[in-house]
C-alpha cells in the first residue's frame, strides 16, 4: 500500500496518459467483442468530438496541476481537513476513507449541482449530448466543465485534507472507472447488478445517460455507488428503454459537431423532459 502511494505521489505524466489511452483501447477492443447496443454507429467519427474533448480536458488540467500539488502540500503540512482530524488508522483504511470522501466531495456532490443549477446544467450537457454512449463519451467535458470541476477538486482537497498521493491514486481510478461504466458494453446481467452494490457499474451509468427525466437526474456517482444508493438517486431502467441525448437538444448533427459543442452552453436553457412512465 505504502509504494503504491509513493508511486501515485509523483506519478510521471506521460504514465497519466498511458492510463487514458491504454483504458480508451482496451474498453473500444471490449466494446467490438460485447457490445450493450449492436445498432450500428460510425464508431471512429463518434469518436472525434469526444477525443477532441479528452485533450482540452487534458491541456486545461495540466497548467492547473502545481496548484493541486501546492493545496495538497499546505493541508498535510498544515494538518487540516478531514482525514487530518480523524484519529488515527490504518493505512488501508485511510486510503479507502480518502477514495471514498473524494469521490463524494470531488465528485458526486458537484455533478449533483451541475444538475441542478441552470447554467452549469448548461455547461454540463454537452457530456449528456452524445446520442452514442461509449467508453470515450466519458471525457467528452466542455473546457468550461474541466474548469468547474477542477475547481471542486480543489475544494474537496481542502475539505478532506488529501495528500497529493491519493488526488492522483483517485484520478487515475476515476478515469479507468468513468471509461468502464460509459463502455457500450454488456455484461452478464448477474455481475453488473453485484458490481452495482460497490462501483458504479455501465448498467447504472447508461440511466444517467437517458435522454428524460427523472432518470437523467439519477445516478450521479463516479467511481463508488454507495452515494446515490444511500442519497436515494439511485433508478434502474432496463437497457432496452435507455434511449440516449437529451430530448430538447435532439439534433444529432450539431451535437456531434465540435464548433456547435462548444457554443452549446451559450444556448437558451431547456429543461429535458418528464418521461410519461416517470
Ligand atoms: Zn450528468
Amino acid at each position: 500500500m505504502e509504494s503504491l502511494l509513493n508511486y501515485f505521489e509523483t506519478i510521471p505524466s506521460h504514465h497519466r496518459a498511458i492510463i487514458i489511452v491504454g483504458g480508451l483501447t482496451l474498453f473500444w477492443i471490449i466494446e467490438g467483442i460485447m457490445p450493450l447496443f449492436g445498432k450500428p454507429y460510425k464508431k471512429w467519427k463518434h469518436a472525434v468530438p469526444n477525443i477532441f474533448f479528452t485533450l482540452t480536458t487534458i491541456l486545461v488540467n495540466l497548467p492547473l496541476a502545481f496548484l493541486l500539488l501546492k493545496s495538497a502540500d499546505w493541508v498535510i503540512a498544515n494538518e487540516f481537513g478531514i482525514l487530518n482530524w480523524l484519529p488515527e488508522m490504518p493505512l488501508w483504511l485511510y486510503v479507502v476513507v480518502g477514495l471514498l470522501l473524494m469521490d463524494f466531495i470531488g465528485a458526486y456532490i458537484p455533478h449533483y449541482i451541475e444538475h441542478k443549477v441552470k447554467p452549469l446544467w448548461m455547461v454540463h450537457l454537452v457530456h449528456h449530448t452524445d446520442h452514442n454512449v461509449d467508453t470515450t463519451t466519458a471525457n467528452r467535458h466542455h473546457p468550461l466543465e474541466s474548469v468547474i470541476r477542477y475547481i471542486f477538486t480543489l475544494i474537496g482537497v481542502f475539505i478532506i485534507g488529501t495528500p497529493i498521493a491519493l488526488v492522483m491514486l483517485y484520478q487515475s481510478m476515476s478515469v479507468v472507472a468513468t471509461q468502464f461504466n460509459h463502455a457500450n458494453i454488456k455484461l452478464p446481467k448477474r455481475l453488473d447488478t453485484l458490481l452495482s452494490y460497490v462501483v458504479v457499474s455501465p448498467d447504472m451509468h447508461k440511466v444517467h445517460h437517458h435522454y428524460r427525466l427523472p432518470y437523467t437526474d439519477s445516478n450521479y456517482g463516479n467511481i463508488f455507488s454507495v452515494w446515490d444508493r444511500l442519497l436515494g438517486t439511485y433508478m434502474k431502467l432496463d437497457a432496452d428503454k435507455i434511449v440516449y441525448g437529451v430530448d430538447v437538444f435532439p439534433d444529432e448533427t450539431k451535437n456531434g459537431n465540435i464548433l456547435e459543442l462548444l457554443k452549446q452552453p451559450f444556448q437558451k436553457y431547456e429543461k429535458p423532459t418528464m418521461d410519461a412512465d416517470g
